[in-house]
């Protein structure tokens, strides 16, 4: 999950904690302060019953009940039971009748207030003492209004909560959004610096935040980074430039000697492998200088559209040179019909040098037996298979032929030093491509290069 998700659903849940907290009190608040107002009206009701019950004087008993209805009115289910002390039986009746604890009576004898609350009916018990006479008055009743009341506190309660989540969850995300816009940038900016425009710098605000801590750290880091690429790039662009002078005068010396008439047949055969070899190590010195030369850092822009298939068939020529004895073959049958398909932005001597690789490497590696190279769209990619029926590489080495000077188990009787695949891979990568490897021990080898078209 991202961190902008995970942070807007903390948020939220935070939230969510708090609302509901605060919901569930404010709940017991009202609910207890609704229950109390309600026992206190019963209580005195209760108590008015009580002294209405006590009076000797009828005519005084109904001005107690005539106060009562005038100025209280009646409540819901409103019950009361006189108990007096002589009345053991109904007072034992009533015990069995109504649903109320022992502590309840126990409060009535100790004349401390007796409140119950049992399926939504309220119940007071009152102790009411007159010279001569004690009684007990039991009162029960229903808060309809303030049931209603609970209801709809509750209701409202639950969809407050439930909306402020929702609000909540979009104002989290909009925010968290709004937070790592920023890193969002550089994450943007920095995947579109690759080795061929290291010169690129991310902009640094001037508000001194983080994020710019960030950026200008990333800079520091592309900085130190391109002295780097270039300590490299100098350093393989001077060694090929000392290499390619030499082998220049081997290779035409070895030309030379073979122009000689007269020359022995075993002279003229070491000769020419002389020259092979030399032709060999020129074409290796040549893509070592042109990688260099073209450089990672985009500095020295060589990049212009490139046709496939006249790269592939160029590629075939110079296999023709280094090994004439090499049965490569093209196969242009699975061309797109639109030509500008085939067409890729790059640099034309990198990708030759890459593919001679792959395809010197497939004639090396069968002996030269047959190669075959088929070319064919697939989705926004040219796709370059090159496959041949050489030896194979065993099925735990693949992962390894891209490290530099690795070389597989089986080729200790093949000439190599293990940098032409690693080249490769790297020149591809420059052009946004891909390389794909299936290899069968015995069996042969495919190589797919995968390079985005125009
Ligand atoms: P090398 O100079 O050894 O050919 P590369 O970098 O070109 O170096 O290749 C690395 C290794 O990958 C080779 O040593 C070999 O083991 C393996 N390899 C490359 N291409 C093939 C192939 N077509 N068939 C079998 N093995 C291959």
């Amino acid at each position: 999950m991202k961190i902008q998700n995970r942070i807007a659903l903390i948020f939220t849940f935070l939230t969510a904690g708090i609302i509901l907290s605060l919901s569930v009190f404010l709940y017991i608040f009202a609910s207890e302060s609704i229950s109390n107002s309600f026992f206190h009206r019963l209580e005195v009701r209760s108590d008015i019953v009580g002294h209405a019950a006590l009076q000797k004087n009828k005519s005084q008993t109904s001005i107690y009940y005539d106060f009562k209805e005038k100025h209280l009115g009646d409540l819901p289910y409103e019950q009361h039971q006189v108990i007096f002390k002589k009345d053991i039986k109904k007072a034992d009746s009533l015990r069995k009748r109504l649903p109320l604890p022992q502590s309840f009576y126990d409060a009535i004898v100790r004349k401390q207030p007796a409140r119950f609350f049992h399926n939504d009916t309220s119940y007071v018990g009152m102790n009411i003492n007159q010279p001569g006479e004690n009684i007990i008055v039991l009162s029960s009743a229903v808060d309809l209004y303030g049931l209603a009341e609970m209801e709809n506190l509750k209701h409202l309660l639950i969809v407050g909560f439930c909306i402020s989540l929702v609000f909540v969850f979009t104002f989290g995300k909009f925010f968290s959004n709004q937070i790592f816009q920023p890193i969002r940038s550089i994450i943007r900016n920095v995947k579109g610096i690759s080795a061929h425009n290291l010169n690129q710098r991310l902009t640094v605000d001037s508000s001194r935040d983080e994020i710019a801590d960030l950026s200008k750290t990333f800079n520091d880091m592309l900085d130190r980074l391109e002295i780097t690429f270039e300590i490299q790039n100098n350093f393989v662009s001077n060694a090929s430039h000392e290499f390619k002078t030499p082998l220049t005068i081997i290779s035409g010396e070895a030309q030379l000697g073979l122009s000689v008439p007269g020359v022995p047949d075993n002279v003229k055969d070491s000769f020419r492998t002389i020259f092979r070899e030399s032709e060999k190590m020129e074409h290796l010195t040549n893509s070592m200088l042109s990688l260099a030369q073209t450089g990672f850092d985009g500095k020295k822009e060589q990049w212009e559209e490139i046709r496939i298939d006249e790269l592939i068939l160029s590629v075939k020529g110079t296999a023709d040179q280094i090994i004439p004895a090499n049965k490569v073959q093209i196969n242009f049958d699975h061309l797109p019909d639109d030509e500008q398909k085939l067409v890729i932005i790059g640099n034309e001597t990198l990708l030759k040098a890459a593919f001679s690789n792959i395809v010197l490497n497939s004639c090396k590696y069968s002996d030269n037996a047959p190669v075959h190279i088929v070319i064919r769209l697939e989705d926004a990619f040219v796709l370059v298979e090159i496959t041949d029926e050489g030896i194979g590489i065993p099925n735990r080495e693949i992962a390894q032929i891209f490290v530099p000077f690795f070389r597989a188990s089986n080729t200790e009787k093949y000439k190599g030093y293990g940098i032409g695949l690693p080249l490769t891979n790297n020149i591809i990568k420059l052009h946004q491509g891909s390389i794909v490897v299936k290899s069968e021990v015995g069996v042969g080898t495919r190589f797919t290069v995968y390079l985005p078209h125009i």
